[in-house]
């Protein structure tokens, strides 16, 4: 038996080569570049006035970063990159990085920033990092609604760029403190207390906050308004509408050929009459700030004129619910479904890192490309939550059968009434697109969960995955799986069924 390693790419790249050998995967048309040499980009020494020899201003170390995902460029001011390519960022740009490969071409451009991840940095997990921004920005976004007394992050300092500053607001004002460095690369405020990194000078400051005189709380939010709509907005006449795809709540959606990329997309449009526009609005917010292979992309809007249009990637065999009951959908074994609901829980898990609860999972709203690619949609009701939950109001508007019973009853939406939504919607892939308690009402279906009844096993659903639904259906929100470990559990049974070591 071949062993299988821990991380699911390599055997999903094997599992997919067994499955679909004619498919070419994108990332094996990388070419293996070599890295430019840094020496090339070394400091000059100028000559001024005659022979006074001036280095260079001091340069920024180089930061090694690698792309985590493919990215194509939409635009020229973007940078396509390769899974796994190396870049140097030359700074960030809202949701975005100006980047430059150090491979290859040496172009540069921008790329979302949560495509790229420092090789070498031990910050970037952490909320309060921003990085490469100015003491000007900084302030700007410490001052906005969306912050309180105590959101505080930390930046590259502008004038030394080893070392760092603390950006915090307090009474309304925002005040920043130098972090230095000592010889051996501890890091300081005031040299009587040093430490070896920036994480535990982070918390020991949060911990005491007499010492600086001001609070260190909460991460400043990011802000979205600060983000710039204007890159996505397209000419309407860039679109030729070729088919209509399927009818929502918004309105239409129509593949189209976008002509100036010369490529197929979806184009999603506001009925005229509709007085639903602070939701479309609430949905392409969403989708902006999200990048994530497994999320729909967002890739142009129309928004001067009517109707609006919203234009994403195209999924070329539309939604899941219509996939499954489908011929292909009909066909599809255990393991091509453990496949799709992995990548389902993969999307949903850069969510739950973000605390955004999408409120509406459903095979309905899984669109299905080639190669049984599979991408979260329809984040007309995703809401960023603070707390960890969020209440909604008693009006809205609630797919009963896909709600976990506290959202359902109290409104109390969280990323676990998510994860319960999630058990429904493999129940609906494993069932191959049933509806979920089907001949009942709403309100017996409230009733039958409440009184403990849960969706039974679907005939040839293996009992492991049975298990997990299960799971995703507790009771108590807190005892129901991350989306994280979703991921890894429908990986690893997918790799064993792979490797023949469990028979489906
Ligand atoms: P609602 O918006 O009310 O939740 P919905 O998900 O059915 O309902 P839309 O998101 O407007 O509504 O989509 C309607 C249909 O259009 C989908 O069911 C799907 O078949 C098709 N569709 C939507 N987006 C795409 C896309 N990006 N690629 C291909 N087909 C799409």
């Amino acid at each position: 038996m071949e062993s299988c390693c821990r991380c699911c790419m390599p055997c999903l790249h094997r599992l997919w080569d067994r499955l679909w050998p004619d498919a070419r995967r994108r990332s094996d048309t990388h070419d293996n570049h070599v890295i430019a040499n840094p020496a090339a980009e070394a400091a000059e020494i100028r000559t001024v006035s005659g022979d006074i020899r001036v280095p260079s201003p001091k340069k920024r170390p180089v930061q090694l970063y690698a792309a985590l995902f493919d990215f194509e460029a939409r635009s020229d001011e973007e940078l396509t990159v390769k899974e796994g390519d190396k870049l140097s960022v030359i700074e960030k740009r809202g949701d975005y990085v100006l980047a430059k490969k150090l491979t290859g071409s040496l172009e540069s451009g921008l790329v979302p920033a949560n495509y790229v991840a420092l090789l070498q940095d031990e910050f970037a997990k952490h909320k309060w990092y921003y990085g490469n921004i100015n003491r000007v920005k900084a302030e700007k976004l410490l001052l906005a609604s969306q912050n309180n007394d105590g959101s505080f992050l930390v930046r590259i300092s502008e004038s030394h760029s080893d070392e760092y500053t603390i950006s915090t607001r307090g009474e309304g004002k925002v005040y920043h403190f130098r972090i230095q460095r000592s010889s051996i690369g501890a890091y300081f405020v005031s040299d009587k207390l040093s430490f070896a990194t920036l994480g535990e000078l982070i918390s020991y400051y949060q911990r005491n906050p007499r010492i600086l005189g001001v609070l260190l709380k909460e991460p400043c939010a990011q802000q979205r308004e600060l983000f710039d709509m204007e890159p996505w907005e397209r000419p309407r006449e860039e679109f030729q509408l070729h088919k209509k795809l399927g009818e929502g709540h918004f309105g239409e959606v129509w593949e189209a050929l976008w002509t100036a990329e010369n490529r197929k997309v979806a184009i999603k449009m506001l009925k005229q009459e509709d007085t639903k526009q602070d939701e479309f609005v609430k949905e392409v917010q969403a989708l902006k700030s999200l990048h994530h292979p497994k999320l729909i992309q967002l890739l142009a809007m129309c928004s001067r004129g009517e109707p609006v249009y919203i234009v994403t990637e195209l999924m070329c065999k539309g939604s899941l619910k219509s996939y499954l009951t489908g011929a292909e959908g009909q066909v599809l074994t255990s393991a091509h479904l453990i496949y799709m609901g992995s990548q389902i829980a993969e999307g949903m898990a850069y969510l739950e890192d973000r605390s955004i609860v999408h409120r509406d999972l459903a095979a309905r709203n899984i669109l299905v490309g080639d190669d049984l690619v599979c991408k979260v949609a329809d984040f007309g009701l995703a809401r960023i939550i603070k707390d960890s939950v969020y209440t909604a109001s008693r009006n809205t508007k609630i797919p009963v059968r896909w709600t976990a019973p506290e959202a359902a009853i109290h409104q109390r939406f969280s990323v676990k009434s998510d994860v319960w939504s999630f058990g429904v919607l493999l129940y609906e892939m494993m069932s191959r697109g049933k509806m979920p308690y089907e001949g009942k009402s709403n309100k017996e279906v409230m009733d039958l969960l409440t009184s403990g009844f849960r969706l039974p096993c679907p005939p040839r659903c293996p009992p492991n995955i049975y298990h997990i639904m299960m799971g995703c259906w507790a009771a108590e929100p807190i005892k129901r799986p991350s989306f994280h470990a979703l991921h890894s559990q429908l990986d690893s049974i997918y790799a064993r069924i792979y490797f023949k070591t469990i028979e489906v």
